[in-house]
């Protein structure tokens, strides 16, 4: 065996290190912001039945277009945010990370650039590089909101081809006002994505980039089953967009890319989308507890619109990152000094989750740069 440096890698990929959440057998997951609650009884059932339906025509290839899995995911996206979408406008992939690899090979690749107000969404970043697409690391505020009049000169000063906005960002949990999105789509010439993997853990009142859809052919919003339905396994992700954008990924995607069997299970879910997205509330309840605890505990938190919550600050993350895995509770360490990111799941998780933090906290808290309590 031979190490990379030994291979004709493409250069720009030299160096990197691939998406590595780590996945450890822990009592407790909190780092991949997966739904815990298992998944209804009734849902498996229609899934062994469909399931076994689908692989009897195995022997021929899915619907390239898969038409009626995207008409009913127009159907919930209007049920939900009252926008109402042709089957047309959206486009499904094997995960919303499919979704968007198919964007920036349409709209990004060698010779462009994309654009992302980090932190946010490691995948960005990426998928750009697997792409050919340059990147440029976009700025925050010290509180991870994104100041829109600074957002707005970092897209006239950079001109990216794709700009990304994530909502809830992730990892640190906030929604962008919908404002801050029209300015950056008025700014570029470029595509806009709105990565709404998270939006229906919104709080109350936050709506969705679907509703700036109408009139501007260059936005772009992606969805994704892998959080609020519970169905990270599924692997299906898609987006909402004018029908030129779906148009225009029919040229980059791979024939047949969504087989039979990942279409019959989504549509299978989808027809128990009530029951799913049931358990989101009491997910948002555990959220909104971990927010309420750490401030006993000599922490504080970034507010969330979202299934985790970052919280800090440590001075060494890193250190109290390791103590909660002592103590069987897996949480992500994000890269940001002085913060971690947990997911908000079921109450026990929490119990655990705050009872080690508890522990941790008496002795890492409060030196990160001031703002412990
Ligand atoms: C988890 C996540 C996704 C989901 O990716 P899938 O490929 O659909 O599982 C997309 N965007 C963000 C910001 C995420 O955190």
């Amino acid at each position: 065996m031979t190490s990379l440096d030994g291979l004709p890698l493409r250069p720009e990929l030299r160096g990197r290190t691939p998406y590595g959440a780590p996945q450890l057998q822990v009592k407790h997951r909190l780092n991949t912001n997966e739904n815990p609650h298992p998944l209804p009884d009734a849902l498996l059932a229609d899934l062994a039945d469909a399931l076994g339906r689908a692989a009897a025509g195995l022997n021929r290839y899915p619907d390239r277009d898969a038409l009626a899995l995207r008409g009913d995911l127009a159907r919930y996206l209007r049920q939900t945010s009252g926008v109402a979408l042709e089957p047309a406008q959206v486009w499904a992939a094997n995960g919303s990370n499919e979704v968007l690899q198919q964007v920036l090979q349409a709209f990004g690749g060698a010779g462009r650039t994309a654009l992302g107000f980090t932190p946010s969404y490691s995948m960005h970043p990426i998928i750009s590089a697997g792409t050919g697409t340059g990147w440029v690391d976009g700025r925050r505020r010290a509180d991870f909101t994104i100041d829109t009049a600074d957002a707005v000169a970092q897209v006239r000063a950079v001109r990216p081809d794709v700009v990304f906005v994530t909502s809830p960002n992730n990892p640190t949990g906030t929604a962008v006002a919908l404002g801050t999105i029209e300015a950056i789509h008025d700014a570029t010439e470029g595509i806009v994505v709105v990565d709404e993997a998270y939006a229906e853990f919104a709080r109350a009142g936050t709506p969705s980039a679907l509703t700036l859809l109408a009139g501007r052919p260059r936005l772009v919003v992606s969805r994704t089953m892998s959080k609020a339905f519970g169905m990270a396994g599924l692997r299906l992700g898609y987006l909402a967009a004018d029908r030129a954008v779906v148009d225009a990924l029919q040229l980059v995607r791979l024939p047949y890319h969504l087989g039979s069997l990942t279409q019959a299970a989504a549509r299978t879910a989808l027809a128990h989308t009530d029951a799913l997205l049931a358990t989101v509330d009491a997910v948002k309840a555990e959220r909104d507890r971990i927010v309420a605890a750490l401030p006993a505990l000599g922490l504080t938190s970034v507010p969330s619109d979202a299934n985790f919550v970052l919280f800090g600050r440590f001075a060494d993350a890193r250190a109290a990152w390791q103590a909660l895995l002592d103590r069987d509770v897996l949480v992500r360490d994000v890269g940001l000094p002085g913060w971690l990111r947990v997911t908000a799941g079921t109450a026990e998780e929490t119990d655990a989750f705050l009872t080690a933090l508890g522990e941790v906290a008496a002795t890492a808290a409060g030196h990160g740069g001031g703002s412990a309590a």
